[in-house]
């Protein structure tokens, strides 16, 4: 595939992007098909991750700030709130050297009016750096991964892309062959 220049950083918000998918990722962050975000945010930077982007509030809860997230709609099956929300928090461990990890934040579902606790495990710790390293590569194509397949193409359904990414009629055309970096999600 034809790369272009690397970023110098991704916004955090992205990664929930590319974790839902990869094309999607592609045409929000590469090409600028974003949805309009209106939350007044608080800045978070890594040098260290080349992240950069926003929290919606930071609690203090004995002395350690606490990621907070406010999204619109309900839990979702998949796993992009919580790497969004971990992301935030490694920026903010990075900007408090010598204090403990921070052990876990909360989202916020107005869909559902419920405060989810997220612990931020090893596992998900090592999602996210995997997913800063996915985003990456991807940001550096030049044209979109082709569409996802298989089951998780079940996610097609609910996104708001699909009139611009249009998956079932590039599937159709590109006659069922497959990407491989499309559809290698980070596990
Ligand atoms: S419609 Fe499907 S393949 Fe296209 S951007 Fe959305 S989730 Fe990805």
């Amino acid at each position: 595939m034809i790369q272009t220049d690397a970023p110098e950083t991704i916004p955090i918000s992205y990664l929930n992007a590319l974790e839902y998918c990869p094309r999607r990722f592609h045409y929000e962050f590469v090409q600028g098909d974003m949805v309009v975000n209106d939350f007044v945010r608080l800045y978070l930077y890594s040098e260290t991750l080349r992240l950069s982007g926003f929290t919606d509030v930071i609690e203090s809860q004995d002395g350690i700030f606490i990621p907070v997230e406010y999204k619109h709609g309900k839990q979702g099956r998949w796993f992009n709130d919580h790497i969004q929300l971990c992301a935030q928090a490694l920026c903010l461990e990075e900007r408090q050297p010598g204090k403990p990890p921070i052990p876990y934040g909360y989202i916020f579902y107005f869909g559902s009016r419920k405060r989810v606790q997220v612990h931020f495990t090893p596992e998900l710790r090592a999602k996210v750096l995997a997913a800063i390293d996915f985003a990456f590569q991807i940001a550096a194509l030049a044209a979109p991964p082709p569409p996802l397949e298989g089951k998780i193409a079940v996610r097609c359904r609910d996104c708001s892309l699909a009139p611009i990414c249009l998956p079932d009629e590039v599937r159709l055309l590109m006659g069922g062959k497959e990407d491989s970096l499309a559809n290698t999600l980070p596990d």
